[in-house]
């Protein structure tokens, strides 16, 4: 397959978009509109999601020819993406691996054409790190199960129509190995999502009380039971498809926007700027390239634990990046309305979002070098007496 040119793109961008069949949000339909608009044209030919089946709304393209279209697409102007995000790069992959053919038919191409909004919930007051560890009840009653419990951090909670969410339907399993996954409807009564306000003045995240919604079995993910297996699924998704965004064809000789706003204002006439700016340069080059490498080695099937790495070193040079524009914006730093500020206050959570620096340090321990593993007292307990430290004498 030929990757489109950025005149094909253009082309498309410009045409109507086809109809879709969202039902109306009452409160987020007008910011949601243009990016909705953008990613039906780009359905037209499946770019968004190049890597999916055609009968799911993307192209069967291969990863190398995947990221020559998101490179592609990423080159001309986009509207802001981000509500859709989780159901194309995370929660999509996970269908493909997890969900019965029907489910695939009924949900991937809303996803792909931006008519659905999904969220992805597993973490709880109790339950971050320790994801497994989570209380939210599924019970059944014939075809259909009833969820009683609260989620919090849920990223775009408030925009979603769907919502990914991981349960414990049998207290008395040890706590892995009691969980089960089923896409929830956001907009039914029993399903109430509190917008939690950022330092950075967003409020993407929410907590959601689930008190009595319902779902039916014809929406659970996976078998009963085997709910961790699909969240593991989730979470190398969430990595790998952070490290994807930087797998474009790294420009050696252009300079990124950050570096050449620093040049431009006189800041890297300072010399220990300048080593700063330099460092934090040439790691965002060595992220690329890493970067290119795990998403060719991860051409078939499930990411694997090495994306834990891209995502630390991603961390890391955000960071590196945000303090070194803050440092240099003197005054301005201290407006909301400044990037570098935006950046400042907004990369503490990168060390936080899709398990935390310390997480991916024990995940590279464990699973790619061979280390002793993390000491796991409960692992064969019933949950019921694990959870709240009522363990066995060792
Ligand atoms: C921007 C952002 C978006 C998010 N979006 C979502 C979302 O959409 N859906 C969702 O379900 N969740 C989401 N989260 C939640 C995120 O997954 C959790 O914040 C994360 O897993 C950490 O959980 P916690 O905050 O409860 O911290 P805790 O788990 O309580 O951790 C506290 C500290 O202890 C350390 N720690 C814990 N266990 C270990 C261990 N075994 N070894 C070493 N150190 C350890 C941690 O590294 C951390 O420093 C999001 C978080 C952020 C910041």
């Amino acid at each position: 397959m030929n990757a489109p040119s950025v005149a094909d793109v253009e082309n498309l961008l410009r045409d109507p978009a086809p109809a879709g069949d969202h039902v109306p949000s009452p409160t987020h339909e007008v910011e949601l509109a243009p990016g909705r608009e953008y990613l039906r044209k780009l359905a037209v030919h499946g770019w968004a999601v190049p890597t999916w089946p055609v009968e799911h709304g993307g192209c069967g393209a291969t990863e190398a020819d995947a990221a020559a279209i998101r490179s592609t697409v990423a080159s001309l102007p986009a509207p802001d993406l981000y509500a859709f995000g989780i159901g194309m790069s995370i929660v999509g992959p996970t269908l493909l691996t997890h969900g019965t053919t029907e489910q695939q038919q009924r949900w991937l191409r809303p996803i792909a054409t931006g008519d659905r909004i999904v969220c992805q919930m597993f973490s709880e007051p109790d339950a971050g790190s320790d994801v497994a560890n989570l209380a939210t009840r599924a019970t059944r009653d014939g075809d259909v199960w009833s969820l009683q419990g609260q989620k919090v951090w849920t990223s775009r909670g408030m925009y979603s129509d769907w919502g990914l969410c991981l349960t414990r339907t049998d207290p008395d399993a040890p706590k892995h190995r009691g969980l089960t996954m089923f896409m929830i409807d956001m907009r039914q009564p029993g399903v109430t999502v509190t917008p939690l306000h950022q330092m950075d003045g967003e409020a993407h995240f929410t907590e959601v009380f689930l008190d009595g919604a319902t779902v039916s079995d014809a929406d659970r993910v996976g078998d009963i039971g085997q709910g961790w297996a699909v969240a593991m699924t989730v979470l190398a998704n969430e990595r790998a498809g952070i490290a994807r965004g930087r797998s474009a064809e790294p420009k050696m000789f252009v300079l990124p926007s950050w570096l050449r706003a620093l040049a431009e204002r006189g800041d890297l006439d300072d010399r220990v700027r300048r080593d700063r700016a330099m460092r934090a340069f040439v790691n965002g080059r060595v992220l690329e390239l890493t970067a290119r490498r795990s998403a060719a080695e991860a051409r078939s099937g499930t990411p694997g634990p090495g994306g834990s790495g891209g995502k630390l070193r991603i961390v890391r040079t955000f960071k590196e990046r945000a303090e070194l524009c803050l440092d240099t914006s003197g005054a301005n730093g201290m407006l909301r309305d400044d990037s570098a500020a935006d950046d400042f206050l907004l990369s503490p959570s990168m060390s936080l979002r899709g398990g935390t620096d310390e997480v991916q340090l024990n995940i590279i321990g464990e699973r790619i070098l061979g280390l002793p593993s993390d000491v796991r007292l409960d692992r064969d307990v019933p949950w019921t007496q694990s959870r709240n430290g009522l363990l066995p004498p060792i």
